[in-house]
């Protein structure tokens, strides 16, 4: 079984080479995402070993207002990998003008991923899902995974008609919103994450392996086989990964 894990912060756990074995070992295509470019090349390193683990640059939402300067770090190493994430907005702050340095610094991510037309983005929207799919668009060149999607139907229907994927982690089937969120999603549209170690089940981080768990959900949502939905949860990943702008 084809494994995916879209979504998981593999420098942050403290045994990160088991992480990075085990992915290996169990055939798991793991997007390692970072939340600062100055870290994504400490995370090159780290994995520099593996074929199915991928460094993924980022700057996410939450420290831009500590840390947008690093954007130039961002634009200069951008040319080094096709994966870019942690990157996004989260409007849990109620500061207007952090909600705007952190619109200014996902907007021209976005500007300079799509001069290359064949990013693959893993993206953070909490509170803010309606805004970051607006900022998207209906026609961005690359790939946009809208990872742990809790926004509205409406907003999740604009990011279907727009062609952006979602990342669906081991808790999102516990709430009703991920439920109906689930029902609401195209199969074709649907990748699986952990998002460990910030995701902890049974008490423990997540990891690369338990996007098992996500496929039980799907498969029982979409009434077919385990083996069934990791297949085409892989195609899903094979499409993404294959999909290059025109212009
Ligand atoms: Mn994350």
């Amino acid at each position: 079984m084809h494994l995916i894990d879209t979504h998981c912060h593999v420098d942050l756990y403290p045994d990160y080479k088991k992480i990075i074995a085990e992915a290996e070992r169990l055939q798991i295509e793991t997007i390692a995402v970072t939340t600062t470019p100055s870290v994504y090349s400490r995370c090159v390193e780290l994995t520099k070993a593996s074929r199915l683990v991928h460094p993924a640059i980022g700057l996410h939402p939450e420290l831009v207002a500590n840390r947008h300067r690093e954007l130039s770090v961002f634009v200069d190493l951008i040319h080094e990998t096709r994966f870019v994430g942690e990157v996004g907005l989260d409007y849990c702050t109620k500061d207007e003008e952090e909600r705007r340095l952190q619109r200014c610094v996902f907007g021209h991510i976005l500007e300079v991923c799509a001069r290359s037309g064949d990013k693959i983005l893993t993206i953070h929207s909490r509170r803010a899902a309606a805004e970051v799919v607006a900022m998207i668009g209906p026609s961005f060149p690359g790939t946009a995974i809208l990872h742990w999607f809790t926004g509205s139907a409406a907003t999740a229907r604009d990011a279907l008609s727009y062609g952006l994927y979602f990342s669906v982690n081991p808790t999102m089937p516990a709430s009703a919103r991920g439920r109906e969120l689930l029902r609401l999603l195209p199969r074709d549209r649907v990748l699986t994450e952990t998002d460990g170690p910030f995701v902890i089940i049974n008490g423990v981080p997540a990891r690369p392996p338990d996007v098992y768990t996500v496929l039980e959900r799907l498969a029982d949502c979409w009434g077919i086989s385990i083996k069934d939905a990791a297949v085409v949860v892989s195609r899903n990943y094979c499409r993404a990964m294959n999909a290059v702008s025109s212009s």
